[in-house]
């Protein structure tokens, strides 16, 4: 078997320390975020946001769509890489976290690339399927419950062009889906989705190991 690290604390302050420093919005967008309590743990790192706006950079991505906007981290992210004509959907059900969210994407001057939707993902994404927004985005991002994932997938595949990618968040759940005693609804929900993305021929995908674990699916 090939090897991937186990990171304890050392390498992961290096891996910290050889990452560009997380840009000072980025820094209090997490400081007030933490403020929150534990919901915390929802929010992406910044060695994550880095290689996500590494993989829009590298597909010149102009659209993106986001399911899980949260206090808005992922989407700042994002959109600072996007070019001055780049739009994101992002798609949350919390008024309350998304006001924190279009706070920061206001004082980074980006408010104007993000049009927020508020609802049920799963209807939001109908909708925007209905709006005839059908192959049209390049890079989706899936990070919110982990019951609806699946259906997110199939949902974030019918936007996406052909040669656009989804990424998945949290498909490795802190090491849980490799835990057989964890039986919970969201353990069990993650473990069924990556078993069918293996099974989907309509993707290229790769599992890879940062952070939580993402999945890259490139549609075919
Ligand atoms: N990407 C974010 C983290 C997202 S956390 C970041 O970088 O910080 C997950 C988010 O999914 C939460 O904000 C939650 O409100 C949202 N969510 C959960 N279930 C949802 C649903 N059914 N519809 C829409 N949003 C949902
Ligand atoms: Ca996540």
């Amino acid at each position: 078997m090939g090897s991937t690290l186990t990171f304890d604390d050392k390498l992961l302050a290096y891996v910290e320390k050889h990452t560009p420093k997380e840009p000072e919005l980025y820094r209090k967008l997490r400081q007030q975020t933490t403020d929150l309590g534990s919901v915390k743990e929802m929010q992406i790192s910044w060695i994550q946001g880095r290689f996500m706006q590494l993989l829009a950079r590298l597909m010149g991505a102009k659209t993106y769509l986001e399911v899980g906007v949260f206090t808005g981290y992922s989407a700042l992210a994002l959109a600072e890489v996007l070019p001055a004509d780049g739009k994101i959907t992002a798609l949350d059900n919390s008024r309350e976290w998304t006001d924190i969210a279009r706070r920061y994407w206001k004082r980074a001057g980006v408010e104007d690339k993000i049009d927020l939707r508020l609802g049920d993902a799963l209807k939001t994404l109908d909708d925007l399927t209905g709006e005839g927004r059908g192959e049209t985005y390049d890079l989706a991002f899936i990070d919110a419950d982990k019951e609806n994932m699946g259906r997110y997938f199939d949902s974030c595949l019918g936007l996406l062009r052909p040669g656009g990618l989804v990424i998945a968040d949290n498909v490795l759940w802190s090491g849980e889906v490799a835990n057989p005693k964890d039986k919970s609804q969201a353990t069990r929900a993650i473990r069924a989705f990556n078993d069918t993305v293996m099974e989907d021929q309509r993707v290229f995908y790769s599992l890879v190991p940062v952070g939580d674990g993402l999945i890259l699916a490139q549609k075919k």
